[in-house]
């Protein structure tokens, strides 16, 4: 993700005729499978950092396609060249997995799936080396996949839309700020026609062992109402001490590229991982029961919208 801080924001009855004295329903059953995307980053990282220019990234991208054109109903490539600061001509990819891509009522989830060229963040022992990318990169594409495999064997209601956007990571937030969120802003400006959604969640960050999902900033000032309603759902999960219902990081990520474009989007982000922007960015760094945690949300999203 990219972080420039602003500064701190300040279910069905149990089976045939048993049902619990009390009345109350039985958890749904579990769609999304955790430890499945698990498996989701430890391919991606498997690779090599992804980032755009290597074959790593061209190796990732040939990988994502062919998995979402077996799960998803249909599946937009989006390929254009990005000429950065430093005149790089960059290849770069999103990739649109529509379910039900006639329906009306629709959502979109997003992730990047670049990884950074430098790992130059505050807590980096090796500012000359690319960021691995379990957490970040790894971990947003693990949830949409695992979404795209809950989906491909049970239907969704409504619409839904998974992007995974290229070119997050590349540049500096700061001084080159073009070559930074390309491709959400290249999707923003080349939506598919049709019914835009109802709004946007952004998964970034959201594999670390010791998760803690604060709401953050400009989700909150762009989105409220989101941002209300993912966090209503994860406690209605009982996922409350993991999504916490205060605001904490202002961030510059993605969200921002398709709010400006009119989309209601929110970013599902706990930055406070020590390892951002490090050459330990590492597979021991997250956790199948975070991923558990965030992909049961998103699923959930999904279900509440259909009913
Ligand atoms: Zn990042």
């Amino acid at each position: 993700m990219g972080p420039r801080r602003l500064g701190a924001l300040a279910l069905a009855l149990a089976a045939g005729t048993i049902v619990p004295a009390c009345g109350r329903e039985a958890p749904p059953p579990r769609e999304f499978d955790g430890t499945t995307a698990l498996r989701y980053i430890e391919r991606q990282v498997g690779f090599g950092p992804r980032v755009p220019g290597t074959e790593a990234h061209q190796r990732m991208a040939a990988w994502l396609d062919s998995l979402l054109r077996t799960r998803a109903d249909t599946v937009v490539l989006q390929q254009w060249i990005h000429v950065t600061a430093r005149r790089d001509s960059l290849q770069l990819t999103n990739l649109l997995a529509r379910f039900n891509p006639g329906g009306e009522k629709r959502i979109l989830f997003l992730a990047h799936w670049d990884s950074r060229p430098r790992a130059d963040g505050p807590a980096s022992t090796d500012s000359t080396v690319p960021v691995p990318g379990a957490n970040d990169g790894g971990s947003g594409v693990a949830v949409l996949l695992g979404v795209a495999d809950v989906l491909h064997r049970a239907a969704p209601a409504i619409g839904v839309d998974l992007l995974f956007v290229d070119g997050e990571d590349y540049g500096d937030f700061t001084n080159t700020p073009d070559d930074v969120l390309i491709g959400s802003r290249y999707y923003a400006a080349h939506q598919p026609p049709g019914p835009q959604s109802l709004y946007a969640v952004l998964f970034d960050l959201v594999a670390d062992k010791d998760l803690q999902i604060y709401q953050e900033g400009n989700s909150l000032i762009g989105a409220p109402e989101v941002v209300n309603l993912v966090w209503d759902t994860a406690k209605l999960l009982g996922y409350r001490s993991v999504f916490i219902d205060t605001p904490k990081h202002t961030l510059i990520d993605d969200h921002l590229e398709l709010q400006k474009a009119g989309i209601r989007a929110i970013d599902v982000v706990d930055f406070d991982y020590p390892a951002w922007h490090t050459p330990d960015d590492k597979l021991d760094q997250v956790s199948a029961q975070s991923l558990q945690i965030v992909g049961d949300v998103a699923v959930a999203l999904v279900r509440r919208e259909g009913k």
